[in-house]
């Protein structure tokens, strides 16, 4: 069985990570479009260097949950079989032992360049301009997908979700496009499809099932029923 999981910015809140999406409409008091678009680099590099700096230093006080720990039992149980596709851009699911983990919005510890468009691991800041170390020139950037930019591995993304047999859906508004079109896309190809989060999306009408609460209780329950599925 082929099992596509869909997490967001849910699962990393349980875990004490700050989301855009808080009740003030502010990402750690900046508006959105002053830190997270292609324009606000241009205008004020530095301002956004500092920002996401600030939220790859920030990612040392937070920790896995149970639902980022039950996600990496599943992928031990199921190899190949499950992928994780997370719009977050922290490093949570890989501190939890995931693997197969595709970050379509990028991740807070790589650098892009931009002049020679290499991905680079990075755990330092960013704001006073270091060199690449593929190329040498000092254009590295956040390597996150800004609004405005296509997310990472979109063609892979369409096949798996097209293989899969479950898609879950974890912690996500279902208002982000174009990640809130997957389960439509899923459900095309046969998939069953499962929404898991805090209350109903703005998509909970396209699943065969919701489940709403706290991903740290939903996402190991289901993960015990899958598994106790798989063995029987
Ligand atoms: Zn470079």
């Amino acid at each position: 069985m082929k099992v596509v999981v869909l997490t967001g910015a849910g699962i990393s809140a349980e875990s004490g990570v700050p989301t855009f999406r808080d009740a003030d409409g502010l990402w750690e008091g900046h508006r959105v479009e002053d830190v997270a678009t292609p324009e606000a680099y241009e205008l004020s590099p530095t301002t956004v260097h500092r920002f996401y700096d600030a939220r790859r230093a920030a990612l040392l006080s937070v920790d896995p949950n149970p639902a980022h720990t039950a996600l990496a039992r599943l992928e031990q149980s199921l190899g190949d079989d499950l992928l994780v596709i997370t719009q977050n851009i922290d490093d949570l699911h890989e501190r939890a032992g995931s693997e197969r983990v595709l970050h379509m919005h990028g991740e807070l510890r790589s650098a892009l360049c931009r002049a020679c468009h290499g991905r680079h691991r990075w755990d330092h800041d960013l704001v006073d301009l270091p060199p690449c170390p593929g190329c040498g020139v000092t254009e590295l950037r956040p390597d996150v997908v800004w609004f405005g930019e296509i997310p990472y591995e979109m063609d892979r993304i369409a096949v798996e979700l097209a293989r899969a047999d479950l898609f879950v859906s974890i912690g996500t508004s279902g208002a982000v496009y174009p990640a809130a079109g997957f389960v439509r896309q899923a459900m095309r190809y046969g998939a069953r499809t499962l929404e898991l989060n805090l209350e109903p999306s703005e998509g909970t009408v396209w699943f065969h099932e919701a489940r709403h609460g706290r991903a740290g209780d939903l996402v190991p329950e289901w993960v015990a029923e899958l598994l106790a599925g798989v063995s029987r």
